[in-house]
Protein backbone atom coordinates (compact mmCIF):
# COMPACT_ATOMS: atom_id res chain seq x y z
CA UNK A 1 0.00 0.00 0.00
CA UNK A 2 1.25 3.27 -0.65
CA UNK A 3 1.27 5.34 1.81
CA UNK A 4 1.72 9.34 1.39
CA UNK A 5 3.38 11.23 4.75
CA UNK A 6 1.21 13.70 6.81
CA UNK A 7 1.56 17.46 5.62
CA UNK A 8 3.40 18.20 8.61
CA UNK A 9 5.07 15.64 11.45
CA UNK A 10 4.88 17.49 14.39
CA UNK A 11 7.39 15.55 15.48
CA UNK A 12 9.78 16.75 12.76
CA UNK A 13 8.67 20.48 13.44
CA UNK A 14 9.56 20.10 16.91
CA UNK A 15 12.90 18.56 16.43
CA UNK A 16 13.71 21.46 13.99
CA UNK A 17 13.12 23.80 16.00
CA UNK A 18 15.16 22.45 19.28
CA UNK A 19 17.58 22.17 16.40
CA UNK A 20 18.26 25.55 15.35
CA UNK A 21 15.49 28.11 15.87
CA UNK A 22 16.14 29.44 12.52
CA UNK A 23 14.69 32.43 11.02
CA UNK A 24 13.22 31.63 7.61
CA UNK A 25 11.78 34.05 4.94
CA UNK A 26 9.36 32.10 2.66
CA UNK A 27 9.74 33.71 -1.05
CA UNK A 28 6.74 35.83 -0.80
CA UNK A 29 7.27 36.86 2.19
CA UNK A 30 11.06 37.69 1.87
CA UNK A 31 10.13 40.13 -1.41
CA UNK A 32 8.22 41.79 1.49
CA UNK A 33 10.04 45.03 2.37
CA UNK A 34 10.81 45.90 5.74
CA UNK A 35 8.52 48.32 7.00
CA UNK A 36 9.08 51.95 8.94
CA UNK A 37 10.76 53.66 6.46
CA UNK A 38 8.83 57.03 6.51
CA UNK A 39 5.83 56.46 8.49
CA UNK A 40 2.81 58.60 7.85
CA UNK A 41 2.29 61.48 10.17
CA UNK A 42 0.64 60.53 13.23
CA UNK A 43 2.11 57.06 12.82
CA UNK A 44 5.37 57.65 14.52
CA UNK A 45 6.02 55.53 17.30
CA UNK A 46 8.72 55.64 19.34
CA UNK A 47 11.88 53.76 17.93
CA UNK A 48 13.12 52.67 21.69
CA UNK A 49 11.38 49.64 20.87
CA UNK A 50 12.32 47.39 17.56
CA UNK A 51 9.01 47.16 16.02
CA UNK A 52 5.32 48.91 17.13
CA UNK A 53 3.96 45.32 16.62
CA UNK A 54 4.26 42.26 17.33
CA UNK A 55 1.87 39.52 16.12
CA UNK A 56 2.06 36.05 17.59
CA UNK A 57 0.78 33.59 14.92
CA UNK A 58 0.81 33.47 11.10
CA UNK A 59 -2.81 32.35 10.90
CA UNK A 60 -5.38 34.12 8.99
CA UNK A 61 -6.29 35.82 12.09
CA UNK A 62 -2.56 36.95 12.06
CA UNK A 63 -1.96 37.77 9.17
CA UNK A 64 -4.74 39.99 8.82
CA UNK A 65 -3.86 42.14 11.76
CA UNK A 66 -0.61 42.44 10.34
CA UNK A 67 -1.64 43.38 7.26
CA UNK A 68 -3.82 46.08 9.37
CA UNK A 69 -1.26 47.29 11.05
CA UNK A 70 1.46 47.15 8.44
CA UNK A 71 -0.24 48.82 5.67
CA UNK A 72 -0.73 51.78 7.56
CA UNK A 73 2.57 52.50 8.20
CA UNK A 74 3.21 50.32 11.05
CA UNK A 75 6.63 48.38 11.97
CA UNK A 76 5.32 44.89 11.94
CA UNK A 77 7.15 41.67 13.06
CA UNK A 78 4.73 38.57 12.57
CA UNK A 79 6.28 35.47 14.91
CA UNK A 80 5.56 31.77 14.23
CA UNK A 81 6.10 28.75 15.43
CA UNK A 82 5.77 26.73 12.40
CA UNK A 83 7.90 26.26 9.70
CA UNK A 84 5.20 27.30 7.39
CA UNK A 85 2.82 29.85 6.47
CA UNK A 86 -1.12 29.44 7.59
CA UNK A 87 -1.66 27.99 10.68
CA UNK A 88 -5.22 26.08 10.61
CA UNK A 89 -4.95 25.78 6.71
CA UNK A 90 -2.96 23.81 4.69
CA UNK A 91 -3.00 23.39 0.95
CA UNK A 92 -0.94 20.21 -0.13
CA UNK A 93 -0.70 17.81 -2.56
CA UNK A 94 -2.16 14.43 -2.28
CA UNK A 95 -2.51 11.55 -5.16
CA UNK A 96 -1.93 14.59 -7.95
CA UNK A 97 -4.68 17.23 -6.40
CA UNK A 98 -4.18 20.63 -4.72
CA UNK A 99 -6.26 19.50 -1.27
CA UNK A 100 -6.47 21.46 1.56
CA UNK A 101 -6.35 19.33 4.63
CA UNK A 102 -7.69 22.65 7.22
CA UNK A 103 -10.24 25.47 7.00
CA UNK A 104 -10.90 25.51 2.97
CA UNK A 105 -14.83 26.65 2.60
CA UNK A 106 -15.70 30.04 2.57
CA UNK A 107 -18.99 32.06 1.61
CA UNK A 108 -20.25 35.78 1.06
CA UNK A 109 -22.20 35.23 3.83
CA UNK A 110 -18.94 35.64 5.66
CA UNK A 111 -18.42 39.01 5.26
CA UNK A 112 -14.78 39.66 6.54
CA UNK A 113 -12.86 36.23 4.35
CA UNK A 114 -15.23 37.14 1.65
CA UNK A 115 -13.80 40.73 1.39
CA UNK A 116 -10.08 39.71 1.42
CA UNK A 117 -11.10 37.25 -1.68
CA UNK A 118 -12.52 40.52 -3.44
CA UNK A 119 -9.53 42.33 -2.41
CA UNK A 120 -7.06 40.52 -4.01
CA UNK A 121 -8.87 38.84 -6.81
CA UNK A 122 -8.76 35.01 -5.57
CA UNK A 123 -12.09 34.12 -6.70
CA UNK A 124 -13.57 30.70 -5.70
CA UNK A 125 -13.70 27.22 -7.17
CA UNK A 126 -17.07 24.89 -6.67
CA UNK A 127 -17.96 21.98 -5.61
CA UNK A 128 -21.42 20.50 -6.22
CA UNK A 129 -22.70 18.00 -3.72
CA UNK A 130 -25.50 17.98 -6.12
CA UNK A 131 -23.53 15.57 -8.47
CA UNK A 132 -23.41 12.67 -5.98
CA UNK A 133 -24.98 9.36 -6.48
CA UNK A 134 -25.48 7.87 -3.54
CA UNK A 135 -25.84 9.58 -0.23
CA UNK A 136 -25.41 7.45 3.11
CA UNK A 137 -25.88 7.03 6.43
CA UNK A 138 -23.96 4.81 8.82
CA UNK A 139 -25.93 4.99 12.35
CA UNK A 140 -24.98 4.76 15.60
CA UNK A 141 -25.23 0.82 16.16
CA UNK A 142 -23.49 0.35 12.85
CA UNK A 143 -26.29 0.12 10.57
CA UNK A 144 -25.75 1.75 6.75
CA UNK A 145 -28.96 3.15 5.08
CA UNK A 146 -28.57 4.23 1.32
CA UNK A 147 -30.70 7.48 1.19
CA UNK A 148 -31.51 9.32 -1.86
CA UNK A 149 -29.40 12.66 -1.75
CA UNK A 150 -33.28 14.57 -2.02
CA UNK A 151 -34.42 12.50 0.87
CA UNK A 152 -31.16 13.01 3.26
CA UNK A 153 -31.11 17.06 2.42
CA UNK A 154 -34.65 16.94 3.38
CA UNK A 155 -34.14 14.84 6.69
CA UNK A 156 -30.81 17.27 7.12
CA UNK A 157 -32.80 20.27 6.96
CA UNK A 158 -35.83 19.51 9.15
CA UNK A 159 -33.17 18.26 11.46
CA UNK A 160 -31.37 21.19 11.41
CA UNK A 161 -34.53 23.34 11.61
CA UNK A 162 -35.67 22.04 14.82
CA UNK A 163 -32.42 22.36 16.41
CA UNK A 164 -32.34 25.96 15.52
CA UNK A 165 -35.90 26.97 16.09
CA UNK A 166 -36.27 30.66 17.19
CA UNK A 167 -32.51 31.19 15.88
CA UNK A 168 -34.37 34.59 14.21
CA UNK A 169 -35.38 35.94 17.73
CA UNK A 170 -32.66 34.86 19.59
CA UNK A 171 -29.65 36.32 17.72
CA UNK A 172 -31.65 39.50 15.82
CA UNK A 173 -28.07 40.33 15.53
CA UNK A 174 -25.65 36.99 15.27
CA UNK A 175 -22.60 39.10 15.45
CA UNK A 176 -23.20 40.67 19.09
CA UNK A 177 -24.46 36.67 20.06
CA UNK A 178 -25.84 38.38 23.86
CA UNK A 179 -27.62 41.19 22.12
CA UNK A 180 -30.49 38.70 23.29
CA UNK A 181 -30.40 38.32 27.21
CA UNK A 182 -32.33 35.03 27.01
CA UNK A 183 -29.13 33.67 25.09
CA UNK A 184 -27.22 33.72 28.39
CA UNK A 185 -30.07 31.52 30.09
CA UNK A 186 -29.59 28.56 26.94
CA UNK A 187 -26.00 28.32 27.42
CA UNK A 188 -25.58 25.57 29.88
CA UNK A 189 -27.78 23.44 27.31
CA UNK A 190 -25.13 20.84 25.42
CA UNK A 191 -26.10 19.80 21.60
CA UNK A 192 -26.98 15.98 23.22
CA UNK A 193 -29.82 17.45 25.28
CA UNK A 194 -31.10 19.47 23.03
CA UNK A 195 -31.65 16.65 20.54
CA UNK A 196 -32.79 14.49 22.73
CA UNK A 197 -35.95 16.88 23.46
CA UNK A 198 -37.10 17.27 20.18
CA UNK A 199 -39.79 15.27 18.39
CA UNK A 200 -37.79 13.79 15.45
CA UNK A 201 -36.92 10.24 14.08
CA UNK A 202 -33.91 8.06 14.87
CA UNK A 203 -32.77 9.03 11.62
CA UNK A 204 -33.20 12.73 11.80
CA UNK A 205 -31.52 12.44 15.08
CA UNK A 206 -28.62 10.10 13.78
CA UNK A 207 -27.87 12.72 11.09
CA UNK A 208 -28.70 15.57 13.58
CA UNK A 209 -25.94 14.16 16.28
CA UNK A 210 -23.70 13.52 13.29
CA UNK A 211 -24.04 17.16 12.12
CA UNK A 212 -23.20 18.42 15.88
CA UNK A 213 -20.26 15.95 16.62
CA UNK A 214 -18.97 17.14 13.43
CA UNK A 215 -19.40 20.81 14.56
CA UNK A 216 -18.41 20.53 17.91
CA UNK A 217 -15.65 18.73 16.96
CA UNK A 218 -16.42 16.17 20.12
CA UNK A 219 -18.92 14.79 22.19
CA UNK A 220 -22.40 16.19 21.47
CA UNK A 221 -22.92 15.96 25.48
CA UNK A 222 -19.88 18.48 25.73
CA UNK A 223 -20.87 20.90 22.73
CA UNK A 224 -22.84 24.38 23.84
CA UNK A 225 -25.54 23.95 21.63
CA UNK A 226 -26.72 27.83 21.45
CA UNK A 227 -23.15 28.54 19.80
CA UNK A 228 -24.39 26.34 17.22
CA UNK A 229 -27.59 27.92 16.62
CA UNK A 230 -25.55 31.47 15.94
CA UNK A 231 -23.46 29.68 13.18
CA UNK A 232 -26.87 29.26 11.75
CA UNK A 233 -28.27 32.61 12.56
CA UNK A 234 -24.78 34.35 10.90
CA UNK A 235 -26.05 32.40 7.48
CA UNK A 236 -29.44 34.26 7.84
CA UNK A 237 -31.15 31.61 9.55
CA UNK A 238 -31.21 29.41 6.71
CA UNK A 239 -30.48 26.02 6.07
CA UNK A 240 -29.54 26.06 2.63
CA UNK A 241 -27.38 29.34 2.94
CA UNK A 242 -26.07 27.56 5.85
CA UNK A 243 -24.85 24.48 3.61
CA UNK A 244 -23.55 26.68 1.07
CA UNK A 245 -21.43 28.46 3.14
CA UNK A 246 -19.89 26.00 4.95
CA UNK A 247 -19.37 23.15 2.04
CA UNK A 248 -19.41 24.90 -1.18
CA UNK A 249 -16.78 27.35 -2.36
CA UNK A 250 -13.15 27.08 -1.85
CA UNK A 251 -11.05 30.14 -2.32
CA UNK A 252 -9.41 30.28 -6.01
CA UNK A 253 -6.41 30.71 -7.41
CA UNK A 254 -3.71 29.10 -4.94
CA UNK A 255 -6.05 28.51 -2.24
CA UNK A 256 -5.95 29.51 1.47
CA UNK A 257 -2.16 29.52 1.28
CA UNK A 258 -2.39 32.06 -2.37
CA UNK A 259 -4.71 34.33 -0.40
CA UNK A 260 -2.55 34.34 2.69
CA UNK A 261 0.36 35.30 0.60
CA UNK A 262 -1.39 38.17 -0.93
CA UNK A 263 -2.10 39.52 2.16
CA UNK A 264 0.92 39.90 3.78
CA UNK A 265 2.99 40.98 0.96
CA UNK A 266 0.17 43.85 1.28
CA UNK A 267 1.17 43.93 5.18
CA UNK A 268 4.55 44.74 4.32
CA UNK A 269 5.45 42.43 7.97
CA UNK A 270 8.47 41.18 8.41
CA UNK A 271 7.74 37.38 9.27
CA UNK A 272 9.92 35.09 11.33
CA UNK A 273 8.95 31.23 10.73
CA UNK A 274 10.07 28.37 13.40
CA UNK A 275 9.55 31.45 16.05
CA UNK A 276 7.63 29.94 18.92
CA UNK A 277 6.76 32.23 21.61
CA UNK A 278 7.29 31.31 25.05
CA UNK A 279 7.00 34.18 26.76
CA UNK A 280 5.18 37.93 27.04
CA UNK A 281 6.00 40.60 29.60
CA UNK A 282 4.46 43.60 29.81
CA UNK A 283 5.59 47.23 31.38
CA UNK A 284 3.99 50.16 31.18
CA UNK A 285 5.25 51.06 27.59
CA UNK A 286 6.19 48.23 26.13
CA UNK A 287 5.73 44.51 25.56
CA UNK A 288 8.67 41.93 25.46
CA UNK A 289 8.32 38.96 23.20
CA UNK A 290 10.68 35.76 24.03
CA UNK A 291 11.15 33.19 21.34
CA UNK A 292 11.92 29.26 22.08
CA UNK A 293 16.03 30.08 21.61
CA UNK A 294 15.77 32.82 24.23
CA UNK A 295 15.42 35.41 21.71
CA UNK A 296 13.69 38.71 23.08
CA UNK A 297 12.19 41.46 20.88
CA UNK A 298 10.28 44.39 21.43
CA UNK A 299 7.21 46.20 21.11
CA UNK A 300 4.50 49.16 21.84
CA UNK A 301 2.09 45.97 21.30
CA UNK A 302 1.71 42.56 20.78
CA UNK A 303 -1.38 40.92 19.14
CA UNK A 304 -1.94 37.20 20.10
CA UNK A 305 -3.68 34.89 17.69
CA UNK A 306 -2.42 31.57 19.34
CA UNK A 307 -5.40 28.88 18.77
CA UNK A 308 -6.58 28.01 22.75
CA UNK A 309 -5.11 24.94 23.74
CA UNK A 310 -1.92 26.15 22.77
CA UNK A 311 -2.20 29.12 24.92
CA UNK A 312 -0.69 27.56 28.14
CA UNK A 313 2.75 27.11 26.14
CA UNK A 314 3.31 30.78 26.62
CA UNK A 315 3.91 32.64 29.86
CA UNK A 316 2.52 36.11 30.39
CA UNK A 317 3.32 38.43 32.73
CA UNK A 318 1.53 39.87 33.90
CA UNK A 319 -0.64 36.93 34.26
CA UNK A 320 -3.75 37.40 32.15
CA UNK A 321 -7.44 38.00 33.70
CA UNK A 322 -9.19 35.43 35.38
CA UNK A 323 -11.62 34.97 32.69
CA UNK A 324 -9.63 34.82 29.84
CA UNK A 325 -7.83 32.15 32.06
CA UNK A 326 -11.06 30.04 32.42
CA UNK A 327 -11.88 29.61 29.09
CA UNK A 328 -8.47 28.75 27.87
CA UNK A 329 -7.96 26.59 31.49
CA UNK A 330 -10.62 24.59 30.15
CA UNK A 331 -9.55 24.21 26.79
CA UNK A 332 -11.92 23.41 23.25
CA UNK A 333 -12.35 20.23 23.19
CA UNK A 334 -11.84 20.49 19.33
CA UNK A 335 -10.20 16.95 18.54
CA UNK A 336 -11.31 17.07 14.53
CA UNK A 337 -9.12 15.48 11.79
CA UNK A 338 -8.71 15.31 8.03
CA UNK A 339 -7.88 12.43 6.08
CA UNK A 340 -7.17 12.04 2.76
CA UNK A 341 -7.64 8.29 1.16
CA UNK A 342 -7.43 7.41 -2.48
CA UNK A 343 -9.62 3.85 -3.56
CA UNK A 344 -8.05 1.63 -5.97
CA UNK A 345 -11.46 1.16 -7.73
CA UNK A 346 -14.00 4.17 -9.11
CA UNK A 347 -17.02 3.61 -6.27
CA UNK A 348 -18.89 6.55 -7.44
CA UNK A 349 -19.53 9.70 -6.34
CA UNK A 350 -20.50 9.38 -2.24
CA UNK A 351 -21.51 11.22 0.46
CA UNK A 352 -22.36 10.47 3.67
CA UNK A 353 -22.48 11.08 7.56
CA UNK A 354 -21.88 8.56 10.44
CA UNK A 355 -23.45 8.93 13.79
CA UNK A 356 -20.92 8.72 16.80
CA UNK A 357 -19.10 6.35 17.89
CA UNK A 358 -18.49 5.63 14.67
CA UNK A 359 -15.49 8.25 13.83
CA UNK A 360 -15.72 8.90 10.31
CA UNK A 361 -18.12 11.83 10.48
CA UNK A 362 -18.49 12.78 6.87
CA UNK A 363 -17.16 11.32 4.00
CA UNK A 364 -16.68 12.46 0.51
CA UNK A 365 -15.83 11.91 -2.76
CA UNK A 366 -13.31 14.52 -4.18
CA UNK A 367 -12.90 13.27 -7.62
CA UNK A 368 -13.55 9.74 -9.16
CA UNK A 369 -12.42 7.78 -12.74
CA UNK A 370 -11.81 4.59 -13.91
CA UNK A 371 -7.97 5.90 -13.88
CA UNK A 372 -7.77 7.54 -10.88
CA UNK A 373 -10.19 5.36 -8.74
CA UNK A 374 -11.65 6.88 -5.99
CA UNK A 375 -10.36 10.10 -4.01
CA UNK A 376 -12.09 10.54 -0.53
CA UNK A 377 -12.10 13.44 2.09
CA UNK A 378 -12.80 11.85 5.59
CA UNK A 379 -13.91 14.36 8.14
CA UNK A 380 -13.22 13.27 11.50
CA UNK A 381 -15.25 15.13 14.77
CA UNK A 382 -14.09 12.86 17.31
CA UNK A 383 -10.34 11.84 16.74
CA UNK A 384 -9.97 9.66 19.92
CA UNK A 385 -11.93 7.25 18.56
CA UNK A 386 -9.77 6.04 15.73
CA UNK A 387 -6.05 6.00 15.13
CA UNK A 388 -5.86 8.01 11.76
CA UNK A 389 -2.36 7.54 11.40
CA UNK A 390 -3.43 3.83 10.81
CA UNK A 391 -4.43 2.69 7.57
CA UNK A 392 -5.83 -0.37 8.32
CA UNK A 393 -8.13 0.75 10.90
CA UNK A 394 -9.13 3.85 8.17
CA UNK A 395 -9.76 1.17 5.56
CA UNK A 396 -12.05 -1.12 7.91
CA UNK A 397 -13.96 2.07 9.43
CA UNK A 398 -14.74 3.21 5.50
CA UNK A 399 -15.49 -0.34 4.37
CA UNK A 400 -18.85 -0.17 6.66
CA UNK A 401 -19.66 2.83 4.46
CA UNK A 402 -18.42 1.69 1.01
CA UNK A 403 -18.18 -1.58 0.92
CA UNK A 404 -15.28 -3.37 -0.59
CA UNK A 405 -13.08 -0.36 -0.34
CA UNK A 406 -9.07 -1.11 -0.88
CA UNK A 407 -6.85 1.75 -0.17
CA UNK A 408 -4.28 3.10 -2.43
CA UNK A 409 -2.92 6.12 -0.55
CA UNK A 410 -3.62 8.03 2.53
CA UNK A 411 -2.27 11.25 3.90
CA UNK A 412 -3.94 12.91 7.09
CA UNK A 413 -3.03 16.16 9.33
CA UNK A 414 -3.52 15.39 12.96
CA UNK A 415 -4.94 18.62 14.02
CA UNK A 416 -5.02 17.66 17.65
CA UNK A 417 -1.74 16.30 18.06
CA UNK A 418 0.44 19.00 16.36
CA UNK A 419 1.41 20.85 19.31
CA UNK A 420 1.21 24.43 17.39
CA UNK A 421 -2.74 23.73 17.48
CA UNK A 422 -3.72 20.96 19.69
CA UNK A 423 -7.06 21.49 18.55
CA UNK A 424 -9.19 21.56 14.93
CA UNK A 425 -11.67 23.88 14.20
CA UNK A 426 -12.70 25.91 17.11
CA UNK A 427 -15.76 24.99 18.73
CA UNK A 428 -17.14 26.04 22.57
CA UNK A 429 -18.11 23.77 25.16
CA UNK A 430 -21.23 24.12 27.02
CA UNK A 431 -20.90 27.73 29.08
CA UNK A 432 -17.78 28.68 27.12
CA UNK A 433 -19.54 30.91 24.47
CA UNK A 434 -19.67 33.69 27.18
CA UNK A 435 -16.40 33.40 28.13
CA UNK A 436 -14.72 33.05 24.73
CA UNK A 437 -15.93 36.99 24.47
CA UNK A 438 -13.54 38.15 27.05
CA UNK A 439 -10.77 36.82 25.42
CA UNK A 440 -11.14 39.84 22.91
CA UNK A 441 -10.99 42.26 25.69
CA UNK A 442 -7.42 44.45 25.48
CA UNK A 443 -5.05 44.12 28.64
CA UNK A 444 -2.91 47.10 28.38
CA UNK A 445 -0.75 46.58 25.01
CA UNK A 446 -2.14 43.13 24.95
CA UNK A 447 -4.05 42.08 22.11
CA UNK A 448 -6.12 38.33 21.51
CA UNK A 449 -7.53 37.49 18.44
CA UNK A 450 -8.16 34.25 16.52
CA UNK A 451 -11.18 32.65 15.32
CA UNK A 452 -12.54 31.59 18.62
CA UNK A 453 -12.70 34.99 19.68
CA UNK A 454 -14.99 36.58 16.74
CA UNK A 455 -18.65 37.57 17.67
CA UNK A 456 -19.91 36.23 14.59
CA UNK A 457 -18.70 32.50 12.53
CA UNK A 458 -16.08 31.50 15.80
CA UNK A 459 -15.49 27.91 13.88
CA UNK A 460 -14.58 28.96 10.25
CA UNK A 461 -12.15 31.56 8.60
CA UNK A 462 -14.06 34.50 8.51
CA UNK A 463 -13.93 34.57 12.54
CA UNK A 464 -10.29 34.56 11.94
CA UNK A 465 -10.08 37.59 9.80
CA UNK A 466 -12.89 39.11 12.04
CA UNK A 467 -10.90 39.19 14.71
CA UNK A 468 -7.53 40.12 13.29
CA UNK A 469 -9.61 43.60 11.87
CA UNK A 470 -10.68 43.50 15.34
CA UNK A 471 -7.51 43.33 16.75
CA UNK A 472 -5.85 45.68 14.44
CA UNK A 473 -8.56 48.62 15.37
CA UNK A 474 -7.66 48.00 19.08
CA UNK A 475 -3.75 48.86 18.77
CA UNK A 476 -4.38 51.73 16.68
CA UNK A 477 -6.74 52.89 18.96
CA UNK A 478 -4.60 52.10 21.62
CA UNK A 479 -1.48 54.21 19.49
CA UNK A 480 -3.64 57.25 18.88
CA UNK A 481 -4.50 57.58 22.45
CA UNK A 482 -1.12 57.60 22.91
CA UNK A 483 -0.43 60.21 20.33
CA UNK A 484 -2.56 62.27 22.32
CA UNK A 485 -1.05 62.33 25.21
P1 LIG B 1 -4.51 29.41 13.39
O1 LIG B 1 -4.80 29.27 11.96
O2 LIG B 1 -4.44 28.24 14.23
O3 LIG B 1 -3.28 30.38 13.57
C1 LIG B 1 -2.54 30.46 14.77
C2 LIG B 1 -1.06 30.44 14.43
O4 LIG B 1 -0.32 30.56 15.64
C3 LIG B 1 -0.59 29.15 13.77
O5 LIG B 1 0.09 29.45 12.58
C4 LIG B 1 0.34 28.51 14.80
O6 LIG B 1 1.39 27.77 14.24
C5 LIG B 1 0.83 29.73 15.54
N1 LIG B 1 1.33 29.46 16.88
C6 LIG B 1 0.81 28.63 17.83
N2 LIG B 1 1.52 28.72 18.96
C7 LIG B 1 2.53 29.60 18.72
C8 LIG B 1 3.59 30.11 19.49
N3 LIG B 1 3.77 29.76 20.77
N4 LIG B 1 4.44 31.00 18.93
C9 LIG B 1 4.27 31.41 17.63
N5 LIG B 1 3.27 30.94 16.86
C10 LIG B 1 2.41 30.06 17.39
N6 LIG B 1 -12.98 27.17 8.46
C11 LIG B 1 -13.72 27.58 7.39
O7 LIG B 1 -14.05 28.76 7.27
N7 LIG B 1 -14.10 26.69 6.43
C12 LIG B 1 -13.75 25.37 6.50
O8 LIG B 1 -14.05 24.59 5.58
C13 LIG B 1 -13.02 24.91 7.62
N8 LIG B 1 -12.66 23.62 7.73
C14 LIG B 1 -11.73 23.25 8.65
C15 LIG B 1 -11.21 21.96 8.61
C16 LIG B 1 -10.19 21.60 9.48
C17 LIG B 1 -9.65 20.21 9.42
C18 LIG B 1 -9.69 22.56 10.41
C19 LIG B 1 -8.56 22.20 11.35
C20 LIG B 1 -10.22 23.84 10.48
C21 LIG B 1 -11.25 24.19 9.60
N9 LIG B 1 -11.80 25.48 9.61
C22 LIG B 1 -12.61 25.88 8.59
C23 LIG B 1 -11.47 26.44 10.67
C24 LIG B 1 -10.40 27.45 10.25
O9 LIG B 1 -9.35 26.78 9.61
C25 LIG B 1 -9.90 28.17 11.49
O10 LIG B 1 -10.99 28.77 12.16
C26 LIG B 1 -8.89 29.27 11.17
O11 LIG B 1 -7.93 28.84 10.25
C27 LIG B 1 -8.24 29.74 12.46
O12 LIG B 1 -7.35 30.79 12.16
P2 LIG B 1 -6.57 31.50 13.35
O13 LIG B 1 -5.67 32.47 12.73
O14 LIG B 1 -7.52 31.93 14.38
O15 LIG B 1 -5.73 30.33 14.05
Amino acid sequence: MKLANSPENPMLSRRRILMGAATVLPAAVAAAPSNGKSLPDGKRGSHRFQYDVIVVGAGFAGVTAARELGAEGYRVLVLEGRSRLGGRTYRGEFAGEHLEFGGAWIHWLQPHIWSEVQRYGHGVEEELIANVDSARLLMADGKLKEIGLKELDEIDREGMEAFCAGARELFPRPYEPFANPKVKELEKISAAEHIARLNLSDTHKAILNAEMTLYGAGPTDQFSYISFVKLFSCAAWDYYSFNDADRRYRIGKGGTLGLMQSMLKHSRAEVRLVAPVTAIQQTKDHVRVTTEGGQNVTARAVVVTVPTNTYNRIRFTPELSQRKRSFIDQGEMSEGSKVYVQLKKNHGNVFAFSDSPNPLTVVQTVKNDDKIGSIISLTVGRRSLIDINDPDIVERELRKIIPGAELAGISSYDWAKDPFSMQAWPSYRIGQMSLAQHMAEPEGRLFLAGAATAGGWHEYLDGAVESGLRAGRQVRQLFASEMQK
